[in-house]
């Protein structure tokens, strides 16, 4: 199907898409990498007459480290955080994300904001920052706000961004020295999407956990930490038990969904394994 016509509008700075969006009201959309923005427009499910195109925004694509934090412009693909030696050195759980969504033409194009933004219940990026405990900096009418990533995701497809407003930076604390990151994934077979994906981040000191996040997507209608599991983890045995045990724990208090092919029990069931998976191999980069 063709989307409705529309009008494309390439905005050379955030200040010209801020005041884009401000003009057009509701009937215009950001426009970042495309790839889930151009499908709902093609299905008719998203039907903007205006897009604002900040894929070439000056300063919105990038990595760089600053005061004790990973700086991520919103518009960097997916394969500058798979390549990039910099993330691969100081954040190598986000490459190993990266690396793991979709196929390279998604990576080449889609990118963090536009992830982040969308809030896709099967997205990768959501439940790696809630796991990295990452900030996110946004642009709107009213100027520029931080919005920390725990309580961003409110339902699905549905953020605290405000409309008008633009995603611009993701600011990610590097975990301490003794920690360890890693993110499991059982992917759909044709889109690649995470049926579960479980990112975990632990902090390993004398051979105790002090410090753990572990946030799952996939399974409910947003991505979602898993505290039972957090609060299973931290103050015990860096060890085989410890991850078992709390890794039992995954999806508890959350809500878990099912669908014609898949029942809640198995769905409950790979997140179980994929927080196990996950949270070893964190535990063991850790150690
Ligand atoms: C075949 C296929 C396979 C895929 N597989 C996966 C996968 O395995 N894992 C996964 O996580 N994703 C997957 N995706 C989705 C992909 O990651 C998308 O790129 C991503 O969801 C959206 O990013 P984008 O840059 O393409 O955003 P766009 O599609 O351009 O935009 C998405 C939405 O976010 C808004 N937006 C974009 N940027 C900003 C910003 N900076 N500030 C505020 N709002 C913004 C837009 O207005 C739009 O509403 C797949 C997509 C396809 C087509």
């Amino acid at each position: 199907m063709y989307p409705v016509p529309f009008e494309y509008h390439r905005a050379g700075s955030v200040q010209e898409a801020v005041d884009l969006l401000a003009r057009f009201g509701e009937g215009a959309r950001l426009l970042a990498g495309g790839h889930s923005l151009l499908p709902l427009m093609k299905l008719r499910l998203a039907e903007p007459r205006h897009l604002v195109d900040i894929r070439r925004i000056p300063g919105l694509s990038g990595v760089r480290v600053e005061g004790g934090r990973l700086v991520v412009g919103a518009a960097t693909p997916y394969q500058v955080l798979e390549r990039s030696p910099l993330v691969r050195e100081r954040l190598p759980v986000l490459a190993e994300a990266a690396a793991q969504i979709g196929d390279p033409q998604v990576r080449n194009l889609g990118t963090i904001g536009g992830s982040l933004a969308h809030a896709d219940p099967a997205a990768d990026m959501p439940a790696v920052m809630l796991a990295l405990g990452a900030e996110l900096l946004a642009t709107g009418p009213k100027g520029t706000r931080t919005l920390p990533v725990d309580g961003f995701f409110l339902k699905l497809f549905t953020t605290a961004l405000s409309s008008g407003e633009v995603l611009t930076e993701v600011r990610i604390p590097l975990p301490p020295a003794g920690s360890g990151g890693a993110y499991a994934k059982f992917a759909h077979p044709a889109s690649r999407y995470a049926i579960v994906g479980v990112a975990a981040v632990v902090t390993v000191s004398g051979g105790t956990i002090s410090a753990a996040r572990v946030a799952i997507t996939g399974v409910g209608s947003k991505a979602a930490r898993a505290a039972a599991t957090e609060a299973a983890l931290v103050g015990k045995a860096a060890d085989a038990t410890t991850v078992s045990a709390a890794a039992q724990k995954a999806v508890d208090g959350l809500s878990v969904r099912s669908d014609a092919r898949m029942d809640p029990d198995y769905w409950r069931s790979l997140a179980v394994t994929f927080t196990r998976r996950a949270l070893a191999t964190a535990v063991e980069r850790a150690r």
